[in-house]
């Protein structure tokens, strides 16, 4: 199978390090915790432009190269590629591609089939639905923490495997079969993938 799998926050704990990012810079306490609404730049009190703009310098700065791999996804996604070509399907602007390359060659060296951006100018434009990248490489599964991203994915008939985030906790449809809810990359649900 080819499965499509989003890089913050389900492969890589990006919030962590980016709040650490903004707490420096603003003088702010944030925890990822704190986050519990799905549109981001509420949590930060801030417009989503400049969201966007602190992102991309964030991507740029030394502590973006320290962002770890989520807890147990090394091992899984090394399990998951002997069987399945992985694309990681990500919001990340195209312009932080070096560095995103970078990140993944750290944590999952050869792992990954290709990296799809689905946002450009630093983010503020989408450039493809991530529905739209998966019908282009066949891929009928994603691997997702963002509400929105798995409502319209589920909604082109993409099975959606949900990470538990704070920002997911809220109440939108679970469509059944379609949306699941995973709590980790330890889950035994995501055992059956696995032949
Ligand atoms: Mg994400």
């Amino acid at each position: 199978m080819i499965i499509g799998v989003d890089f913050d926050d389900v492969l890589v704990n990006s919030s962590e390090t980016f709040a650490a990012f903004w707490n420096a810079v603003h003088g702010t306490s944030f925890k990822k915790e704190h986050f519990t609404h799905h549109e981001f730049h509420r949590n930060w009190g801030a417009t989503p432009e400049d969201v966007a703009k602190m992102w991309m310098r964030f991507s740029k700065a030394e502590s973006h190269k320290f962002t770890p791999a989520a807890a147990g996804a090394k091992s899984m996604v090394a399990r998951l590629a002997q069987f399945h070509k992985l694309h990681v399907v990500t919001n990340r602007p195209l312009e932080t591609d070096k560095e995103t390359y970078q990140l993944i060659d750290v944590h999952f060296p050869g792992i990954f089939s290709d990296i799809h951006f689905c946002t450009k100018n630093g983010g503020t434009t989408r450039a493809q639905l991530k529905s739209d990248v998966c019908r282009k490489i066949g891929s009928g599964i994603m691997l997702e923490d963002h509400p929105h991203g798995a409502q319209q994915c589920a909604a082109d008939g993409i099975h959606i495997y949900l990470f538990d985030q704070p920002w997911n906790q809220g109440a939108f449809p679970l469509l059944p079969g379609t949306i699941v809810r995973v709590s980790s990359w330890q889950d035994k649900i995501l055992e059956t993938l696995l032949p």
